[in-house]
């Protein structure tokens, strides 16, 4: 693939992290996300995959090893650098504010560049047409494939060159779900790179260009999201249960 040769927007290097003092649950993390690639991470529940993201983001401590964005280290950086830095975030809960309306929400997003707020509502709109409709309404309101729009076009107000989603089909139903991975799929053929999670693997990896199997803090394999979806000892161990877990 030609993008092999490009450089990395956004790496994980021997990450290292954790909560607990002495307790690791990233145990040397290696990834890399191509300009405009959509890369997915799988993984069995408590492998570490919300902490990873939350690692590259600066939520949580990272105790070695160093996230690069661009070629520049941002270890530990703070997340409102970050955002400024073009790193965009959706975490897996709470990432909507309930009492305030669409609009609002999205305006939280550009707060540190009010004056794109015009444009960026034009283009988040037109990738989520009913957020115009609900723009008065508060998101609290709203049901939950809707929230995830407002969440993941929060994100966006700022431009991210890279877009980190924790989840962002979790909860909903299959055809919601059907829908967020198309939406993903707009979003990232407007040139935004995405990094995902997801615990709904199989739809995962058929919508990713690559993606990372992340197993006790460990990524345990990597490959094409088809590579994945035929390798043997991915199927039995990683999709085979989830699959079942998640009815998918
Ligand atoms: P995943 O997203 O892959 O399901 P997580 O990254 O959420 O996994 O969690 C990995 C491990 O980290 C789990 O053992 C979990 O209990 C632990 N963990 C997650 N969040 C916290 C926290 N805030 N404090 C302490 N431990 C946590
Ligand atoms: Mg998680």
């Amino acid at each position: 693939m030609s993008t092999s040769s490009t450089e990395p927007l956004l790496e994980a290097r021997d990450l290292v992290a954790g909560y607990l003092p002495g307790v690791n649950i990233l145990n040397g993390c290696n990834l890399v996300v191509h300009p405009g690639e959509l890369v997915g991470i799988i993984g069995p529940n408590g492998a570490g995959k919300s902490t990873l993201l939350k690692a590259l983001f600066g939520l949580v401590h990272v105790r070695s090893g160093s996230v690069v964005l661009q070629g520049e280290d941002i270890t530990n950086e703070r997340a409102d650098t970050l955002v400024r830095r073009g790193v965009g975030f959706v975490p897996q809960n709470n990432n909507v504010f309930p009492s305030l309306t669409v609009k609002e929400n999205l305006e939280m997003g550009c707060f540190l560049k009010p004056s794109l707020f015009e444009s960026r509502f034009e283009y988040v709109s037109e990738l989520f047409p009913r957020l115009r409709e609900r723009a008065g309404q508060r998101a609290g309101a709203l049901s939950g494939g809707e929230r995830q729009m407002v969440a993941m076009g929060r994100a966006l107000m700022l431009e991210p060159s890279v877009l980190l989603l924790d989840e962002p089909s979790a909860g909903l139903s299959p055809s919601l779900q059907d829908e967020v991975f198309l939406q993903c799929k707009r979003i990232n053929a407007t040139g935004v790179a995405i990094l995902m999670v997801e615990q709904n693997a199989r739809r995962c990896l058929q919508v990713v260009h690559r993606a990372y199997v992340l197993d006790q803090g460990r990524n345990a394999y990597t490959g094409s999201g088809r590579e994945l979806l035929r390798d043997p000892v991915v199927i039995e161990l990683y999709l085979g249960t989830l699959a079942k877990a998640t009815g998918g």
